[in-house]
């Protein structure tokens, strides 16, 4: 056995020798986005993304707060880590990373209203790849506003029609509880930045992995993601897949950061109108924020978000968030540091589920950088993972 596997490996190293070099084999065919830089020239400021293929793109600008989108097709980024975290110029700093399935997206914050005074394409020279060329500059909120407008109207033809919200909930066919298991932001929303420059999206997707195999090893879950990859996902969307899966409980996993790099512990959130405190208000604020960051236009959309209204089928629900968050404080406090009072409470967009419990956990802190190497750990991630599976145990043993 062990000899055939290193004959197939030689012909594969020979196979890999004489084919020609790829740039990662994981890229497919992929176009790779190789720098991206901000040129500030007074009065117009340069935005160039820099790819190893020609790239089509797509401009548009949204309000609250000012931002430029483009729009391109799935693409494969290697950018310096902390790409985006300051701007230049008119821009702020910028985002970037997979919108939805087959187009990537940057997201610009800019300081100020803006036009987008031209943009083109270049091919290769002097050494630089194929770059798509922004330029932007100043204009008037009234002059910013009206092409808002304008793009609204075009898009609004375009649009595809979104699908209702699935209201009801699929009949269980299936033995074993459902779980459901958020992995907070994704793409080319990226969470909070680290001390040292982790993504909590990416943070958010290990440990929910490890939460998936530590349940489905127990045999007596099903478990299902909302997101499996570093993809970009709506609030809502999360919510819906919550409930067409039919879950029975759903889990929002995210980490903080803050400006404090002493402050660090886990905490678990449930819904409520009224804020435990003001730090909770504040980072509900910030994880509401996802769609915003995307640059999704909420323009047509009921700040669903911004209004956390419960209603009285959501109370009961409330009560079984709240027993799950108490028994999950208690494991978490036995796998490490919590914060004090760590069930708090706040409006979450993403635990609005009427009729499923439902907790957010903030792992810890991304900005303590003790908490930061733990939590990159797979070793945590798992300890993690058992805290979150006992917790379950024990709430399903109560409610049979
Ligand atoms: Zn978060």
């Amino acid at each position: 056995m062990c000899r055939y596997f290193s004959v197939f490996a030689l012909i594969f190293a020979l196979v890999a020798a004489l084919a020609p070099p790829r740039p990662a084999l994981a890229l497919g065919d992929k176009t790779v986005i190789t720098g991206v830089r901000i040129g500030d020239h007074g009065a117009t400021t340069r935005f160039v993304i820099e790819a190893d293929k020609k790239l089509t793109f797509r401009i548009f600008t949204l309000a609250s707060p000012y931002r430029v989108v483009i729009d391109l097709p799935e693409v494969a980024w290697r950018l310096l880590p902390g790409a985006g975290g300051t701007g230049r110029g008119l821009i702020e700093g910028f985002r970037f990373g997979l919108f939805a399935p087959g187009k990537s997206r940057v997201v610009l914050d800019m300081r100020s209203p803006v036009g987008v005074k031209k943009s083109f394409m270049l091919d290769p020279a002097d050494g630089y790849g194929y770059r798509v060329v922004i330029d932007l500059t100043k204009v008037s909120r009234k002059t910013y506003m009206e092409q808002v407008k304008a793009v609204n109207r075009s898009r609004k033809v375009a649009a595809l029609p979104m699908p209702a919200p699935k209201m009801s909930r699929p009949e269980k066919r299936r033995a074993g509880r459902v779980i459901v298991i958020d992995p907070g932001h994704g793409g080319v929303d990226p969470g909070t930045t680290g001390y040292r420059g982790s993504r909590e999206k990416n943070i958010t997707l290990a440990v929910a992995r490890a939460v998936k195999a530590r349940l489905e090893a127990k045999g007596r879950y099903r478990v299902v993601l909302t997101r499996e990859r570093d993809i970009f996902l709506r609030l809502r969307s999360r919510v819906e897949t919550a409930r067409s899966a039919g879950a029975d409980l759903f889990i929002s996993l995210h980490a903080d950061a803050l400006k404090n790099r002493k402050v660090h512990g886990a905490a678990v959130y449930t819904l409520s109108e009224v804020s435990s405190d003001k730090e909770a208000a504040e980072l509900a604020a910030r994880e509401n924020k996802a769609d915003v960051i995307a640059g999704v236009d909420l323009t047509h959309e009921n700040p669903v978000v911004a209004n956390i209204l419960i209603d009285l089928a959501q109370r009961e629900t409330m009560n079984y968030s709240a027993q799950f968050a108490t028994l999950l404080v208690a494991q978490l406090r036995r796998t490490g540091k919590t914060l004090r009072n760590a069930h708090r409470f706040a409006g979450f967009a993403v635990l609005k589920a009427p009729d499923i419990p439902s907790v957010l956990i903030e792992m810890g802190y991304l900005s303590n950088p003790k908490e930061e190497r733990l939590l990159r750990q797979p070793a945590y991630q798992r300890k993690l993972a058992d805290a979150i599976a006992r917790a379950m145990d024990r709430y399903f043993e109560a409610r049979k």
